[in-house]
């Protein structure tokens, strides 16, 4: 049986596992995730910090066991830290930080882009997030709930998170979240 490794849980990693699966019943499939979100919709994180998503499990596509459930190995916290081509495997850092090697007949990666960080002054201080992944998410988000600041000004920050969710992201779609 073919052996077909994925690296990366996000649009890419999902739908090529999704489809590697349509094509072949039999193809041994692994998904290997960093974070423990794979199929959430990075493009609904604006809506849910405007509040018109009301949690963040609601942004995943489909749950960590729809994904098993299409026989599709899901190693969430897993991250890639090598590929031996040669070999043909994968060395992979687990959660509690051992290596683990994964071989592979068909290597896909689906790893997307990391964002610059800009060396502007102040870049590093508290309350100054990246918004790229899940996990910068939820930590603004335990930020926001943190501040001492009363229901409406919380009211108003929210306003204004979803005006800017909107001004970004409404050229093409003023309603629903593209993905
Ligand atoms: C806030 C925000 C809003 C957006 N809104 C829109 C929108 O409205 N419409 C639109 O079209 N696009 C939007 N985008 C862009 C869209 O989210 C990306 O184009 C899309 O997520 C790219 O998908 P991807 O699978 O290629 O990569 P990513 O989503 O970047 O996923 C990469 C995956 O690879 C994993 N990974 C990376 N390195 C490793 C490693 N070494 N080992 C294991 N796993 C690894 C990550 O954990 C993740 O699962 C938005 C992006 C952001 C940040």
């Amino acid at each position: 049986m073919k052996r077909c490794l994925i690296i990366g849980g996000s649009d890419a990693g999902i739908s090529a596992a999704l489809r590697a699966r349509e094509l072949d019943r039999e193809v041994e499939l692994t998904l290997v995730v960093a974070d423990r979100y794979p199929n959430f919709s990075i493009c609904g994180i604006p809506y849910f910090l405007s509040g018109e998503v009301a949690s963040a499990d609601d942004l995943a596509h489909r749950k960590a066991a729809d994904i098993e459930a299409q026989g599709i190995r899901l190693l969430p916290k897993h991250h890639a830290t090598r590929i031996d081509p040669d070999g043909r495997r994968v060395e992979v850092r687990r959660p509690g930080g051992e290596s683990e090697t994964l071989p592979y007949d068909k290597l896909l990666l689906g790893t997307g882009a990391v964002s610059i960080r800009p060396p502007l002054p102040g870049i590093d201080l508290p309350g100054v997030f990246p918004l790229r992944w899940m996990g910068d998410t939820l930590a603004l988000e335990d930020f926001l709930v943190s501040l001492p600041i009363g229901s409406l000004d919380r009211l108003k920050l929210q306003q204004k998170l979803d005006d800017i969710g909107r001004a970004t992201f409404s050229e093409k779609d003023a309603g629903a979240p593209a993905s």
